[in-house]
């Protein structure tokens, strides 16, 4: 978890790589569905350059039927999920009734000043529909009344693990694999 820009997506990689699980992003999964005009993606494309939030039953959804893939048996990372508590609670259902629960939940912490810089530079190097100023400040507003909330949440679970997202990316990477491994005993 991590406010707009505080690297989940890159960092998501890499920690995935770290334990061998795939890495889940609802993010790639909507972007991909736009680019290849399904159904869903035509759903959310409009959504996704508002910088709103897809419905919370769509999203589970899409996620479930990932989940349930072959390759995510023995482990997955998230990454943009879950972002309501209505998500929390969709996730809690699904992995009550697999045998399954969650490990640690990593909140990236970045110094909001550096977010909006960071986002506009991926403006220029990726050109996500979603990256202009005026969405990316509205999603920012989201993620602040809707998203942050989830991380006391999951703290009075005593799963949150809390990072410095500030850094380079192998520093940061760094330091999420060494909180991880010492709150999962690895
Ligand atoms: P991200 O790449 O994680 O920043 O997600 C990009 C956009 O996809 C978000 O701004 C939302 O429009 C949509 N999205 C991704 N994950 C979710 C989610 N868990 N719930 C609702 N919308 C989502």
């Amino acid at each position: 978890m991590g406010a707009p820009g505080a690297g989940k997506g890159t960092q998501a990689v890499g920690i995935a790589t770290h334990y061998g699980v795939p890495a889940i992003s609802t993010g790639d999964m909507f972007r991909d569905n736009v680019k290849n005009g399904t159904p869903l993606g035509k759903q959310v494309d409009a959504i996704m350059k508002a910088g709103d939030f897809v419905p919370d039953e769509l999203t589970e959804q899409i996620v479930a039927d990932r989940l349930d893939q072959p390759d995510a048996q023995g482990g997955f990372l998230l990454d943009g999920f879950p972002r309501t508590m209505h998500q929390v609670d969709a996730l809690d259902d699904y992995l009550d009734k697999h045998g399954h629960s969650l490990d640690a939940v990593i909140s990236l912490d970045v110094d909001p000043e550096d977010l909006i810089a960071r986002l506009l530079k991926r403006a220029e190097l990726e050109g996500r529909a979603d990256d202009n100023e005026e969405t990316i400040r509205h999603r920012m507003e989201v993620y602040t009344s809707s998203t942050a909330p989830l991380l006391d949440a999951y703290k009075s679970r005593g799963l949150l693990v809390a990072v410095d997202g500030n850094g380079t990316v192998d520093e940061v990477g760094a330091r999420i694999a060494a909180a991880v491994d010492a709150k999962v005993g690895r």
